[in-house]
């Protein structure tokens, strides 16, 4: 079993509402390796690319007008099946849908202000981090980090 590497970044409302730090613990607990930590103010022209995929829809400027507002802390991690993992951790888009338990069910009511983007495919996945992050600036963690996570005793990490 490889460790998968997914991108999530703390959108502006995390930082102005101080629960930036309780949605990093929850991934800590899990078990997620932090492989690459920063906090950036989102270009427009970033957030433009970043979202292309709903250009054209209603809620395309208002969602760029969001993530540019404040700071968002971008974190890359690694852990077993990542991407899917942290969708599951993050809830629904709409906070108001998304179950109790996950980071929008707990702190989020908004369509929009959700706290949180992350990865939906390994391929975004791979992608995001590339756009956000250079090789150097990503840390990878040796076995002895991972074993009371997983087990390694044996050949593979299960
Ligand atoms: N969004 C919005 N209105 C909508 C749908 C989405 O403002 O009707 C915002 C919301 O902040 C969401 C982001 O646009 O996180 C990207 O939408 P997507 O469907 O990719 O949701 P996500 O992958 O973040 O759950
Ligand atoms: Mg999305």
């Amino acid at each position: 079993m490889k460790l998968e590497r997914t991108l999530v970044f703390l959108k502006p409302d995390a930082f102005k509402r101080s629960i930036a730090g309780e949605i990093i613990s929850r991934f800590e607990r899990r078990g997620f390796l932090i492989a690459g930590m920063k906090l950036i103010k989102i270009s427009e022209e970033f957030a433009r690319r970043h979202y292309a995929a709903h250009k054209g829809k209603d809620f395309y400027e208002p969602l760029i007008n969001y993530v540019i507002r404040g700071p968002s802390l971008v974190i890359v991690l690694e852990g077993k099946n990542a991407v899917s993992v942290v969708r599951e951790m993050m809830g629904e888009t709409f906070g108001s849908d998304s179950a109790p338990g996950t980071i929008r069910g707990d702190y989020a009511l908004s369509n929009r202000y959700n706290l949180i983007h992350g990865s939906d495919s390994p391929e975004a996945a791979e992608q995001e981090i590339h756009c956000f992050f250079k090789p150097q600036e990503l840390v990878s963690y040796g076995k002895d980090d991972v074993e009371w996570i997983y087990d390694v005793t044996d050949s593979d990490i299960v």
